[in-house]
């Protein structure tokens, strides 16, 4: 019998995952042999079913909402990126028995930004919404396109102005409430809140996007969010969701768990067409 490599997201909740389709794809177009399962894992028990799953010989895990955290808790040693990011989607077990974990988020925010939709950050007037855990794992992938500048705008104001602490020495980086947008444009807003999902959006000025202007959305969905919508009714050039980041992202992780990478726009493509935006 063949054993396959065993791989797994964890997350709670964790049914609408798209990630075992996405890595089902990659192992084919790859010539990889390996399974990829989702599995329910609430925060209570991410240590011990994270000890079960490599015990048990599986080499990797990705972890989503609310994991990452812990995660970056768990992993023996990390990469740079994942040690400031103060979050961890991924975690790889290495030759010595110890597990690695790093941070994908960013690198396939950024490689969905420039390559799938050509979109340039270098001097550009950045916004991201939102100071969680997603906000933490882009700011630095952005940074090193060198913005213009980075503002981080939070309802929790503290959180963003402590972000902007942390990656303060990366480059042009400020943190503010929402009420302090009002009289500022920016050509690229990104939505790192949770808001989208649950119908809501932050409070918007008018106005906060500049001429020929883009939207993102981390957050992705079968029917278009509701912050794509405001980009869209604000004139941006484009208003995109996060579903490329997702594929990227997880192409990233791929690369680091078994040395490929995959190709991911057939990949974009298919997972496009399944959700008929
Ligand atoms: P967190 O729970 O860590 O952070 C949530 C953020 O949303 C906080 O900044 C919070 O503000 C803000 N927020 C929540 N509710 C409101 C509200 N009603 N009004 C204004 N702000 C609000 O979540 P994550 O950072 O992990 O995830 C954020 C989003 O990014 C999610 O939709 C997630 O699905 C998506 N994501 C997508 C990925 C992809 O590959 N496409 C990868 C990672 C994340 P406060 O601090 O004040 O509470």
């Amino acid at each position: 019998m063949i054993i396959l490599d065993r791989y797994a997201v964890f997350g709670d909740p964790i049914g609408h995952s798209k990630s075992p389709k996405i890595h089902q794809l990659f192992a084919e177009q790859t010539g990889q042999s390996l399974q990829y399962t989702a599995e329910r894992v609430p925060a209570a028990q991410f240590a011990t079913a994270a000890n079960t799953f490599f015990t048990e010989g599986g080499k990797g895990l990705n972890c989503t909402i609310p994991l990452k955290e812990l995660a970056w808790h768990y992993a023996d040693h990390k990469t740079p990126r994942a040690q400031r990011s103060g979050a961890v989607n991924t975690l790889a077990l290495q030759a010595d028995g110890s597990v690695l974990g790093d941070n994908t988020d960013g690198i396939g925010l950024v490689t969905d930004l420039i390559h799938n939709h050509g979109i340039t950050l270098k001097e550009r007037s950045i916004l991201i919404l939102g100071a969680g855990g997603a906000s933490r794992g882009i700011i630095e992938p952005i940074l090193e396109q060198s913005p213009q500048r980075l503002v981080i705008a939070n309802r929790t104001v503290d959180k963003a102005v402590e972000l902007a602490q942390v990656f303060g020495h990366l480059g042009p980086i400020s943190g503010c409430g929402f009420d302090d947008l009002l009289t500022q444009q920016f050509d690229l807003i990104i939505n790192a809140t949770s808001t989208s999902l649950s119908g809501e959006l932050p409070p918007l000025p008018e106005n906060l996007l500049a001429k020929n202007g883009y939207c993102y959305d981390l957050a992705y969905s079968n029917q278009s969010t509701t912050f794509v919508r405001w980009g869209l009714a604000n004139n941006a050039l484009k208003s995109l969701d996060g579903l490329g980041m997702l594929v990227e992202q997880a192409a990233a992780a791929f690369y680091i768990w078994r040395k490929v990478t995959p190709a991911t726009q057939s990949v974009i493509t298919l997972m496009n067409s399944q959700r008929g935006l």
